[in-house]
């Protein structure tokens, strides 16, 4: 079957490809085993919800310290005025449904020797197979200004979706019309590429309309835009123009709370509301299983199972681990390895071997406004000889311009997989 490129696209959209993790052919009952997932984010909920489909009876259970999934694809729009909360907070139920032990608590230790993981209310899990998918946490020994609970309300990240998004919308509802937001991007790797450029837009948009006289800052770590740039860079020069101030190589010093100033090497900015993405890691409780391999920051990984490299019977996904080349940390790159993951703990736990060959697929959709969107996706295969996964060549698309055709897309995608991790 030959797809065009609009078809493709359209196909990714309605799709959040299980046939695509080859090697799931096999999807018996499986042998009884104990897994624990810690995370129930975009890498942690979809493998729990695949082992739960692919094998009844292994016992799942997930530990989540949140009560509910709140999504960090879709919250730009919150900050824009163009979505609400509610539409990007799901509740658990569904995977409750399908046999998963939701727990929600905090994981704060993981025992390799016994094979238990310890709460924060002082219970054990033990377990055969443990997921790791706690997403990011940041470095915020870098930024003294922002260590505080207090400094990080009034200087939001917004980079976890939740309490800390409903803050940064609030500042830009009561900031005055003329005034100055200024928003810092640390240095790639970090959470979602065009994350921050989409960011960028939903303010615009908002200030459009509602603050017609104010101004963005955009203080980028980065020598240029990370993705997407023409893209970008058509509304920023078109719709936005004369609103935007892009700043690159802009290395971030400090942050002073007290007098809303963010201090770059060689400058300081004062902005009314200031909202500073810190550099990032793999989650704290990675750091303390031991998994982390490069750079003091990321996990390396056995691409076919997403088996550790550090430890044996431990599986990281999503945002934590080192990137394979061309990979983005993104919602749609976890739950594909969220599948890899399913699949080789389903074949593990039965004494089969795991597939060799697994091949996934990447889409981000961005909002340049409340209703068009652009994409970019890839298709990432494992290359046995450069043992990593590898980019296909010309297997991916880049739209050509924003469109409502693909905002309608982007919505399909976020519903898919929101399904796709949680139903
Ligand atoms: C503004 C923004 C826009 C984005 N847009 C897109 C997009 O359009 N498309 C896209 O594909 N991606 C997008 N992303 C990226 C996407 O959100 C992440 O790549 C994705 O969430 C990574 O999944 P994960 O499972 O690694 O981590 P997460 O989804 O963050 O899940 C980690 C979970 O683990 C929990 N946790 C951590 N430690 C513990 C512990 N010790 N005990 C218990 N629970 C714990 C956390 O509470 C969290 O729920 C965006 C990100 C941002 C910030």
């Amino acid at each position: 079957m030959s797809l065009t490129r609009r078809e493709f696209v359209k196909w990714m959209a309605a799709s959040t490809g299980v046939a695509a993790v080859a090697g799931c052919a096999d999807m018996g009952t499986g042998s009884a085993g104990r897994v624990v997932v810690i995370g129930g984010g975009y890498g942690g909920a979809t493998c729990a919800r695949y082992i739960k489909i692919w094998a009844p009876d292994i016992d799942v259970t997930m530990v989540e310290r949140n009560s509910t999934f709140v999504s960090c694809p879709i919250s730009n729009l919150v900050l824009g005025g163009n979505t609400t909360m509610d539409s990007i907070t799901m509740s658990y139920q569904g995977l409750k449904n399908r046999g998963v032990r939701v727990v929600q608590d905090e994981v704060v230790a993981v025992d390799i020797g016994a094979r238990q993981v310890r709460l924060a209310n002082g219970g054990t899990l033990p377990y055969d197979r443990l997921v790791v998918s706690p997403g990011i946490d940041f470095m915020l020994d870098r930024i003294p200004g922002l260590r505080s609970a207090d400094a990080q309300m009034r200087v939001p990240h917004a980079w976890k979706a939740g309490e800390q998004t409903a803050v940064l919308r609030k500042q830009l509802e009561a900031m005055r019309d003329g005034g100055v937001y200024v928003f810092h991007v640390p240095l790639s790797p970090y959470r979602c590429p065009p994350g921050p450029y989409e960011r960028v837009c939903q303010v615009a948009d908002y200030f459009k309309r509602a603050k017609p006289r104010s101004k963005i800052i955009v203080l980028d770590s980065n020598p240029d835009i990370v993705s997407k740039k023409g893209l970008f860079l058509q509304s920023w020069n078109g719709v936005y123009k004369g609103m935007i101030d892009y700043r690159p190589n802009s290395e971030l010093e400090d942050v002073d709370v007290r007098d809303m100033t963010v201090k770059l090497t060689f400058d300081s900015v004062k902005g009314d509301v200031l909202n500073v993405v810190p550099p990032q890691r793999a989650g704290d409780i990675a750091v303390k299983a031991g998994l982390i391999t490069a750079n003091q920051r990321w996990c390396g990984v056995d691409w076919r199972s997403l088996e550790s490299t550090a430890v044996k019977g431990v599986h990281v996904l999503g945002d934590a681990t080192v990137s394979a080349p061309g990979m983005p940390k993104s919602g749609s790159m976890a739950n594909q390895h969220g599948k890899i993951a399913a699949a080789a703990i389903v074949a593990l736990l039965a004494g089969r071997p795991v597939n060799r060959h697994p091949v996934i697929m990447n889409a981000c959709y961005s909002f340049v406004d409340g209703k068009s969107a652009m994409h970019v996706t890839s298709v990432h295969k494992f290359d046995a000889a450069k043992n990593t996964m590898v980019a296909v060549k010309g297997a991916g698309s880049v739209s050509k311009m924003a469109s409502v055709e693909e905002g309608n897309y982007a919505w399909g995608w976020a519903r898919n997989i929101w399904g796709d991790a949680l139903g």
